[in-house]
């Protein structure tokens, strides 16, 4: 069933790090035997867990958090090596990851409980089962958390996971499963395998996955939902977004400011809820884009794995090269660089945090995704000039709002089309609460009750002692 790899495929798995280019290590891509392996392996461990009740796998949650907090700096500048963030933020990375794992051990027994429904049919109830093999497949903005996300619900439910990491993070990929071994968790538990595109369809289309949870780009997801859906295997999509975030008028620009730096330079901006279109009342415009072109200047680009750098590079240099031919592409086009977009002269892949403004509906940058430190500021006249803004766009994943009025802020927040919105705050993302969105950003949720509740076999249970044949509406037969 598996085809020989083709020679363009071999080796593809790379980690190279973007701060000195340096290539550290390539990795061979899986066999034919390690795919069959993983399968049997996963589908005796589906079969082993359903014996088992829920709570029984918590302990071993708890222990996986317990690793990763004791393995913090490690598993840290691994990220960081690979893929460029800064330590500080890398650290944050594996301790967000510690969080999910304790929250899922804690709260999944009590979530999957049994729903008893009222219906004159009998004694009813829908169980939450789980439902086999899931194949995630991740990208490498945040390379632990992305995998943590499906993980650790889904091994409390008992559906045992293999993983198809981004081709330029594989040493996070195994840093991470090494993480699940270590902890005691079973051989099946999470498998890591460095899949071709061809050979994640040829895995999708086994009888023995019962579902794919992508995280990635729109391009990625469209292709990787398709065997999905042809295989009618159920799946969740995390794709892209282009984030408003709303300063009203009565906003306190020193709070938005603090923020707005940090929302939009994060990660190096690499996040797909990272604001990327800030659209500003006209009466804090003009400051707005005086204090943020401030903040932006202060950036210190060096060495990640060093505390005193504040601009890391971006995590490859096709991620680099693409974000310039955007701003470029989006300044031939009428937008007006405002500021940044010059060389940085370090060999790393770094990109200076820049700022455009004037960009029309019919600029290719007004509805594209920019991966990296770009902030486009619109100016606005009015609330619902502002919504109908943010919500002129082909994704719709989160936002921010900012006023001082926190029922004002709601009430736009409740208008604009995307799956997260905050007010005043930084979008978070905690283990209890839903992240997701709708448009082209994709469909389905992680975490929370409800990404818990993504791979999951609600079965319908009705019981009476005998037939009541005088009482036949709604039977089939
Ligand atoms: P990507 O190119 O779509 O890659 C994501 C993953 O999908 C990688 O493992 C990639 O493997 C795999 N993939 C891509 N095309 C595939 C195909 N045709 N068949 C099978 N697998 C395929 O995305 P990316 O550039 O790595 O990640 C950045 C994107 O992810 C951005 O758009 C960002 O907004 C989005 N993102 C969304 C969320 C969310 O929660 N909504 C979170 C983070 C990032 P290879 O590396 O081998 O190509």
């Amino acid at each position: 069933m598996y085809e020989n790899l083709k020679e363009e495929h071999l080796m593809a798995y790379k980690t190279i790090n973007p701060f000195t280019n340096e290539v550290i290590k390539t990795f061979p891509n899986a066999t034919k035997n390690q795919i069959e392996d993983s399968l049997k392996i996963g589908t005796d461990l589906y079969h082993q867990w359903k014996k088992e009740p829920v709570a029984t796998r918590s302990k071993k949650l708890h222990d996986i958090a317990d690793l990763l907090r004791e393995k913090e700096e490690e598993l840290a500048q691994t990220l960081t090596i690979e893929m460029g963030k800064l330590i500080s933020e890398a650290r944050g990375e594996v301790e967000l990851c510690a969080l999910i794992a304790d929250y899922f051990a804690d709260h999944s027994a009590e979530l999957l409980q049994p729903t008893p429904l009222t219906t004159k049919a009998g004694e009813a109830r829908v169980e939450k089962h789980s439902v086999g093999i899931l194949l995630m497949v991740e990208p490498w903005n945040f390379p632990y958390y992305q995998i943590m996300r499906v993980f650790a619900p889904n091994y409390m439910i008992g559906n045992p996971m293999i993983l198809k990491h981004s081709s330029t993070t594989p040493s996070s990929a195994v840093a991470f499963t090494k993480i699940i071994t270590e902890a005691g968790a079973p051989a099946g538990s999470l498998t890591n395998l460095f899949l071709t595109h061809d050979q994640v369809d040829q895995v999708i289309a086994d009888p023995r996955i019962q579902g794919v949870a992508l995280t990635g780009s729109e391009r990625g997801g469209s292709s990787v939902a398709q065997t999905a859906g042809k295989y009618l295997k159920k799946s969740s999509m995390e794709l892209g977004g282009n984030d408003a975030f709303i300063v009203l008028d009565d906003a306190d620009l020193d709070q938005v400011i603090k923020v707005a730096a940090r929302a939009r330079t994060y990660n190096a901006g690499q996040v797909c809820t990272s604001s990327k279109r800030f659209i500003v009342a006209d009466n804090l415009y003009d400051e707005f884009l005086k204090q943020l072109g401030k903040t932006y200047r202060h950036f210190k680009p060096g060495d990640p794995l060093d505390e005193q750098t504040t601009l890391a590079p971006m995590s490859s240099a096709k991620a680099k090269a693409k974000l310039e031919e955007q701003v470029n592409a989006a300044i031939a086009n009428g937008a007006v660089l405002y500021q940044g977009n010059t060389a940085i002269d370090l060999p790393g892949q770094f990109f200076e945090p820049t700022i455009l403004t004037d960009i029309t509906p019919d600029n290719p940058a007004y509805y594209e995704e920019m991966f990296g430190s770009v902030a486009q500021v619109y100016r606005v006249h009015s609330e619902q000039e502002a919504i109908a803004l943010a919500n002129d766009s082909h994704y719709g994943l989160g936002g921010i709002v900012f006023t001082k009025d926190k029922k004002r802020g709601q009430k736009v927040a409740s208008q604009i089309e995307t799956g997260m919105v905050f007010v005043n705050t930084f979008l978070y993302t905690l283990p209890e609460l839903p992240f997701g969105g709708v448009k082209n950003s994709g469909y389905g949720r992680e975490m929370s009750a409800i990404g818990l509740n993504a791979f999951v076999n609600d079965k319908l249970i009705v019981a009476v002692d005998k037939p009541d044949f005088e009482n036949r509406a709604g039977a089939l037969f």
